[in-house]
């Protein structure tokens, strides 16, 4: 596995915007909108790990906990001690 491919098998969403995109979002054709352009997800390091909040909605999708070993947490095949802020 290429770690800087997409491999993801499946994706994380709001919630709340699928209801949105279900019930029909106003002034579009919901049959057009997919929850990856309709979701306004941002991603990043907190004090216990990592989470997944939309913007949206001003809501927590999901909040990984991490928890490092004594050389850090380790990302994209290197060990990074800095588990409150991620230069990405
Ligand atoms: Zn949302």
């Amino acid at each position: 596995m290429k770690t800087n491919a997409n491999n993801i098998m499946m994706y994380v969403h709001c919630k709340m915007c699928l209801k949105e995109i279900d019930d029909g979002v106003p002034d579009t054709d919901a049959d057009q909108v997919t929850p990856r352009d309709y979701q306004l997800l941002e991603v990043g390091w907190t004090d216990k790990g990592l989470q997944i909040w939309c913007r949206r909605h001003n809501v927590n999708v999901c909040h990984f906990m991490v928890s490092p070993d004594k050389d850090g947490v380790e990302i994209d095949g290197t060990k990074d001690n800095s588990t409150k802020e991620h230069p990405i």
